[in-house]
């Protein structure tokens, strides 16, 4: 069964509503890599999923810009130093226009748009400034003692007895990751910026006296995520299995749900990393493909596609190199081709989830082959296309192919292997063939001339190799040699049934002599 919709049974199953809220989100530290596209993926996975199974759903995406900067990553000059500590919605985006969470999330939105995906989104900044959370944050101050307790109780972490659940902004150097709380009257927070409290940066010493309403402070992260669940009313929210260990921070949040608030933590699942080359990667710090580099070499369905396969609770780990790019095209095609003969598979049902346009094509041409093609220049690979369909192309298939063609030129700047990349001869090169070779050629020159099906081609030459006693290495270095002066090259029965004729049929019996 497709995950999702095992997921989503369970969910129906436990919540039993008419219509759910799924909501996931991120901090706009910094360039957002691509392992973050997991979550919004699986969420919005899941949202389709209960839609169609007939419950109103709605995908929502939430931006934590409240949050410090704790972190620099590489990218960022060095003077950004002096913001560490400060809200990433008041720090100066690094292009000089509008602010530092913007600039991230702007980008992110960018890239999950690309993916077809639209979710409603949120900004806790924007929700802490027009007094959205107020009445938790008078709820978890008032209720600061089973805060603690909560926290001693599943994390064993002591937090002492004037220790409140809260983060004041501070009037003095507007930092937020430096201060602590000390009393709370029922209107005004008394707090202190302490000079050395965090490792990542240094306090101004400043104690003031304020409301912690409107703006004025945020709840620690995990109060934070249960205020959130409580005030948008969540339904469905999964979390990276970092934050999903026993008695971990989703369990400390979900403590805080109930006993604080009162509700029910939404339906939790777990997803496994996704990494990239066997490293986790981590956008507060810079490391890992970004989503947006990652978008420009791979189309965006096949982006979508790689993690809607992959089952959230089974590591995933992509590399960006030929292989799996090459691979990963075939499995797509696969499920295309599952999803235009068995639409009930699971395959099938992949392939619906990863598609971004409701246009589906009917052809789709193999990848590798569109790479081999663009390199033989005077071909016309729609033609060339529309041959191998045996019929006229929709104009999605034109569509779909004129992208491919894009993306394999990409592919054959960045990622093609040797044997991939090749260059057609105009004049024959300078090999020295022995009499074996030459033979070969004297005897495959007719069948190649007339032949079009590349597997007889390919067949042919290997089998007259063979009764002439050459290595099946030998047998198609003398193809290479003679058209591309190279020992290796893409395999020598489509290559030959797309060159043209006359040409392919001159130049072997020129080489045979
Ligand atoms: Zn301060």
């Amino acid at each position: 069964m497709f995950w999702a919709d095992e997921l989503i049974k369970k969910i129906i199953k436990e919540r039993k509503l008419d219509g759910y809220l799924v909501t996931d989100e991120k901090t706009p530290s910094g360039r957002v890599h691509v392992g973050a596209l997991e979550g919004v993926l699986y969420h919005s996975t899941i949202a389709r999923s209960l839609e169609k199974s007939g419950k109103k759903t709605v995908f929502q995406y939430g931006f934590d810009d409240y949050d410090p900067m704790d972190s620099l990553p590489i990218y960022i000059p060095k003077e950004y130093e002096k913001y560490m500590g400060i809200p990433l919605s008041e720090i100066p985006a690094p292009d000089g226009k509008g602010s530092f969470a913007n600039y991230f999330a702007d980008e992110f939105i960018e890239v999950i748009n690309s993916l077809g995906i639209e979710p409603k989104i949120v900004y806790t900044s924007k929700m802490y400034k027009q007094g959205e959370f107020n009445q938790s944050i008078k709820i978890a101050l008032n209720k600061a003692n089973i805060v603690r307790e909560i926290y001693k109780n599943i994390a064993n972490q002591d937090r002492p007895y004037d220790w409140f659940p809260i983060q004041m902004i501070c009037e003095k150097c507007h930092k937020i990751g430096t201060t602590r709380a000390y009393a709370w009257d029922g209107e005004k927070v008394s707090y202190e910026c302490g000079e050395n409290w965090v490792k990542y940066t240094q306090g101004c010493g400043h104690k003031g006296e304020l409301s912690p309403l409107n703006g004025n402070s945020k709840l620690p992260w995990k109060v934070e995520w249960a205020a959130k669940w409580s005030i948008w009313k969540s339904d469905v929210e999964g979390a990276g299995k970092d934050h999903m260990t026993k008695n971990g921070s989703h369990d400390i949040a979900s403590e805080i749900a109930r006993q604080v608030y009162g509700i029910k933590t939404p339906e939790k699942f777990r997803y496994e990393f996704f990494l990239v080359g066997g490293k986790k990667m981590s956008s507060s710090k810079g490391l890992g493909n970004s989503a947006r580099e990652v978008s420009e070499v791979l189309p965006a369905e096949l982006l979508k596609y790689l993690i809607v396969r992959s089952n959230p609770k089974i590591q995933l780990n992509f590399n960006l190199d030929g292989k799996t790019i090459s691979q990963l095209y075939n499995d797509f095609d696969r499920a295309h081709t599952q999803y235009i003969t068995d639409p009930k598979s699971d395959e099938a049902k992949i392939y619906e989830y990863s598609k971004i346009s409701q246009e589906v094509p009917e052809y789709l041409m193999r990848f590798s082959k569109i790479v081999s093609y663009i390199q033989i220049s005077y071909l016309d690979i729609e033609k060339e296309a529309e041959k191998e369909k045996g019929s006229k192309l929709t104009e999605v298939d034109k569509k779909d192919l004129a992208n491919r063609i894009k993306y394999a030129r990409i592919y054959l700047e960045k990622f093609a292997s040797e044997d991939e990349k090749f260059e057609i001869q105009k004049e024959i090169p300078k090999v020295k063939l022995n009499d074996s070779q030459k033979k070969l050629l004297e005897k495959i020159a007719d069948l190649v001339a007339r032949e079009s099906e590349p597997e007889i081609i390919h067949n042919y030459i290997y089998e007259t190799g063979k009764v002439l006693g050459l290595k099946p290495k030998e047998t198609f270095e003398t193809i290479y040699q003679i058209f591309l002066n190279k020992t290796s090259g893409p395999k020598a029965g489509w290559f030959l049934a797309n060159l043209d004729k006359n040409f392919v049929f001159k130049r072997i019996k020129e080489a045979s002599k």
